[in-house]
Order: C-alpha cells, then sequence, then structure tokens
C-alpha cells in the first residue's frame, strides 16, 4: 500500500526553531499557494487519485498509511530532535508500544525501574504474552544495565530521562555505547526533556519517542504520540509498518493542532521550566517539604550529568511532604490554582499524588506530590501551594 515518498521541496537551512515557529515542515514555507494564507491547510482526505498509468506520483495513496498534514508535522518535528525521520500516533503509548512490537517475538529489551508506569506495565504484563520478555533495571547504573543484557537476545534497551515520577537522569551516551556493543538499539523517552532541552539522538539514540500529548501539544487538549529516528533504518520501516496494519497514525486535524502546538513549544518550555526551578528552590526551604527532586538543584543526584547532557531542567519536579502520604493528599485536596489531576506539560499546573496511580514495581514514595508547571505567575502557584501545606499543620 505505502508509496515511497517523493524528495522534500529543497529549503532554505532555517534553523529548526525557526522552521517550527512558521509550521514549515517539509516545505519551504507553509505559505498556501491559492489563497496565501499563514496558517497550514488540513488535508482531511482518506484516499488520494490514482494515474492515468497506475502510478500514484504524488506519493499518497491512502490515509492509514501516511496524510500531508501528518507528514508536515512530522517533517517540523524530525527538524527538531535532528531526526532522519518522525512519525504521528494516536498516543504515546501507541508509539512506545509500535517500538517493541517492530521488534517480534523472541526479542528481549532492558528497559528502567523508573518510567512511565502504564509502559513498564506493558511491558511486563502484555508484551510476555508476545514473546517479548523485559528486564527492568536501575539505569542510571550503567553497570546495572551490562548485568542485564543478554548477548544476541538483547534487541532494544529503554530509557526515559529525566524519569517519572523522581525525575532521575540517564547518561544517554553510556547507554547507547552500551546497546550498541551488544547490537541492540537504543530508544529514549524525552517527553520530559522536550527538545528544546535535550536531542537525545545526537547522544547516540537511535529512536526518541514523545508523548505529544504533553509539551509538544501544550494545551492538555489532544492524545498523540511521536517517534523521530536517527536512520530510516529496517527496524524504522517495521515500526510504520506497525503504524500502518494497527491504524495507529494520528488524525489529520490533530496533526494540524500539534503544527500549531510547536509553533509556541519553544517559549512555552522555557517559561515552565524558569518557574519550575523558582518553585524548587522556594519549596527547599518550605517547614512541611521534606525534600524536591528537580534535576536543576544541585542536591539531585542527576544534577551535574543533566548539566552536561541537557540544555534546560524542564518544568517537572516533584516535592516530598513531611508527614507521609496522608499529608500529601491532604495537600493536594487543598490546593485551588493547581489542577488535581494526572498528565503533566499544559499551560495550566497540575499537582498529583503519584503513588495512587502507579501500582505495583514502581519506586514512587506515599508522600511524593509530582507537580507539572505551568504558565501561571509563580509567585501564585507558590502561595496556593504553601496555604495547602501549611493548612495541614495548623
Ligand atoms: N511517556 C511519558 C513520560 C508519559 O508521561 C506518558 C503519559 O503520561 C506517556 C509516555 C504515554 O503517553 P500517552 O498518554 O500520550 O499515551
Amino acid at each position: 500500500m505505502t508509496e515511497p515518498k517523493p524528495p522534500a521541496p529543497k529549503a532554505p537551512s532555517w534553523k529548526p526553531r525557526t522552521r517550527a515557529a512558521q509550521a514549515m515542515g517539509t516545505l519551504p514555507t507553509h505559505d498556501e499557494p491559492v489563497t496565501g494564507a499563514v496558517v497550514p491547510p488540513v488535508h482531511m482526505a482518506t484516499t488520494y487519485l490514482r494515474d492515468p498509468d497506475n502510478q500514484y506520483r504524488s506519493g499518497y495513496v491512502y490515509g492509514r498509511p501516511d496524510n500531508a498534514t501528518v507528514r508536515q508535522a512530522e517533517a517540523v518535528l524530525a527538524g527538531l530532535e535532528g531526526a532522519e525521520q518522525a512519525a504521528l500516533f494516536g498516543s504515546g503509548m501507541a508509539a512506545a508500544t509500535a517500538v517493541v512490537l517492530a521488534l517480534g517475538a523472541g526479542a528481549h529489551v532492558v528497559a528502567p525501574r523508573e518510567m512511565y508506569w502504564a509502559f513498564r506495565h506493558w511491558l511486563l504484563d502484555a508484551a510476555p504474552r508476545l514473546g517479548i520478555k523485559t528486564d527492568c533495571v536501575d539505569m542510571t547504573d550503567p553497570d546495572a544495565l551490562r548485568a542485564a543484557i543478554r548477548p544476541g537476545e538483547t534487541k532494544l534497551v529503554w530509557v526515559e530521562t529525566p524519569s517519572n515520577p523522581l525525575w532521575s537522569i540517564t547518561d544517554i551516551a553510556a547507554i547507547a555505547a552500551i546497546a550498541h556493543e551488544a547490537g541492540a538499539m537504543l530508544a529514549v523517552d524525552s517527553t520530559v526533556a522536550t527538545p528544546v532541552f535535550a536531542q537525545p539522538l545526537k547522544l547516540g539514540a537511535d529512536i526518541v519517542m514523545h508523548s505529544a500529548t504533553k509539551y509538544l501539544y501544550g494545551h492538555s487538549d489532544v492524545i498523540a504520540g511521536a517517534l523521530a529516528c536517527a536512520r530510516s533504518d529496517e527496524l524504522w520501516s517495521r515500526i510504520l509498518a506497525v503504524r500502518s496494519q494497527h491504524g495507529a497514525i494520528l488524525g489529520p486535524f490533530e496533526a494540524w493542532l500539534l503544527l500549531r502546538g510547536m509553533r509556541t513549544l519553544d517559549v512555552r518550555v522555557r517559561t515552565q521550566a524558569e518557574s519550575a526551578a523558582l518553585l524548587a528552590v522556594r519549596l527547599g526551604r518550605h517547614p512541611h517539604v521534606a525534600s524536591v527532586l528537580y534535576p536543576g538543584l544541585p542536591a539531585h543526584p542527576g544534577a551535574a550529568l543533566a548539566a552536561r547532557q541537557m540544555t534546560g531542567f524542564g518544568g517537572m519536579l516533584s516535592i516530598r511532604v513531611t508527614g507521609g502520604e496522608a499529608a500529601a493528599i491532604g495537600a493536594a485536596a487543598r490546593v485551588e490554582l493547581w489542577k488535581r489531576a494526572t498528565s503533566l506539560g499544559g499551560a495550566e499546573s497540575l499537582i498529583e499524588h503519584r503513588a495512587s496511580i502507579e501500582g505495583a514495581n514502581s519506586p514512587c514514595p506515599p508522600d511524593l506530590l509530582r507537580l507539572s508547571v505551568g504558565l501561571e505567575d509563580p509567585e501564585d502557584l507558590y502561595n496556593d501551594l504553601d496555604r495547602a501545606l501549611r493548612a495541614g499543620n495548623a
């Protein structure tokens, strides 16, 4: 069904951030030739004309494997990640599972103990029924990875950095070297870092993954996922085949919304990271906060590595509340401005008692509250949390 893509038109070498700001994608400019619109169109068609001589010279055949608006958004993301290609999916989970499904039965995967809980659960619970086994290790310890690798059998090493919900930092270059030496691929969930603060492919990763639901969209209004590859090799072709066969491609309108979201990605995440850093410092002095987990704080175990491998520390942090689980749940119940909800990366700040959602195998302590810092005034965010923490100790 899938025809080879035609070569992209030659574009001037604008920087990825410039291209994202103008949603340029595959074209030198997205300015629409018929109307001169400065916003790209949405291509809704599910099927495309075949040429009279039976060819598909447009490069488009059918909407399940491919779509022009999806390609446009993929090209912007590929630019931001320094990738050869990107592929959009209907969710982050669809993107992550497509990588593993593309490995096939008999493959062995090494994943971190600390990672997005639902994907860990799928790896440990569902994937074995498909003949794919996973071992989870402390990925911040390269020796732990070395010990878990099964020579000839390990096909994929999965990394999430910074990782949920302790924001541990994994050394991508070191892990890439170990994975490659064993003949395995390295995939990095870079949802929290965003392409603004980290570019895993440049550090040796083969695939980078995003829950685009989060910062790439930035407005908590679309579920989507993305992969981007260093090389469009055989594994990448199998991933695209999984996407097509499982019907996991993102819809055209959602892809258009992603183009819109990525236009403001840079400015949003820098502001969120600035506010997160301010909150981390102030909450670190709070009498009812036992500790703050944020890779931008010098006391964080991953601080030095984060400073080396990232250009910013991101908008996510966690606090451990004095008084334990009940105090943490109580504080989350009393906030007025922070939204008590799961997810992250939106314009509104979210607070979550993470142990309530993570279930078995999670390293999340019961007194931990996860904070996704939005775009509100950080003073308001601090005051709201301060009130909520103090009220429990009045
Ligand atoms: N990876 C990370 C780090 C996440 O936080 C999430 C969702 O919370 C996912 C992957 C899964 O993405 P989605 O919810 O878009 O399927």
